[in-house]
């Protein structure tokens, strides 16, 4: 196994996700990114005022990170993100325990398209880090036009009403819920997802992501 994984490095060495230098082998980041990490957390709220916790806000190098992860297949920067969205939690919750980690959704035609949806893979690395398990809680049953394409709020807010639903309510009731996504933008499609949870019951539902826009 340890031969195995040597030869894997050696042609699959390490990366920083935020610039794509090789990296010494259990490190987040290159030095050089490490330094304009901001130095505190941001505090947000997804529509219907759920706390959302950020390591970063998403511009440069950190949009960057979003995307290869997202479009050019970079799942192997899901863990060492995923350590920076830990960190916003653990800063920001109030020493507060989840009992389930989820993610929003993709629509499964969506999900086939991309093979993965970047939510969850950065909420099961984020569970790992937590010591929760990780759970689907949702599913997306309507396709709807991406966020960024809306032309206005209102648009985006109607986007994604009715897109989600609970995929079984005893796994929501009762439990402590933190729900990862990868931008937080306007809130709207955290607080839809939060909404239908709220529906069947949690004890508490917290949200975070790797990179809130600013702007909102
Ligand atoms: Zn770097």
């Amino acid at each position: 196994m340890i031969v195995k994984n040597r030869f894997v490095k050696l042609f699959f060495p390490d990366r920083c996700p935020y610039c794509n230098t090789v990296i010494e082998s259990g490190k987040i980041a290159c030095d050089t990114c490490r330094k304009v990490f901001p130095e505190e957390s941001w505090l947000n709220f997804a529509k219907g005022g759920y706390p959302c916790f950020s390591p970063f806000f998403y511009k440069g190098i950190f949009s960057t990170a979003v995307k290869r992860l997202k479009f050019s297949g970079k799942i192997s920067y899901a863990p060492k993100l995923a350590v920076k969205i830990c960190e916003a939690v653990i800063n920001l919750n109030n020493g507060q325990r989840y009992d389930v980690v989820t993610c929003v959704p993709m629509h499964p035609k969506k999900r086939k398209k991309r093979h993965y949806n970047q939510s969850e893979l950065l909420a099961r690395e984020c569970a790992l880090l937590l010591g929760a398990p990780y759970e689907d809680l949702l599913e997306k049953v309507r396709e709807n036009l991406e966020q960024h394409k809306c032309a206005s709020i209102a648009e985006r807010r109607d986007n994604v009403k009715g897109a989600y639903k609970v995929i079984n309510a005893e796994k929501v009731r009762g439990r402590k819920i933190l729900i990862i996504d990868d931008i937080l933008t306007t809130g709207y499609t955290l607080g839809e997802c939060c909404k239908v949870l709220q529906k069947k019951h949690p004890a508490l539902i917290h949200c975070a992501t790797l990179c809130a826009k600013n702007d909102q």
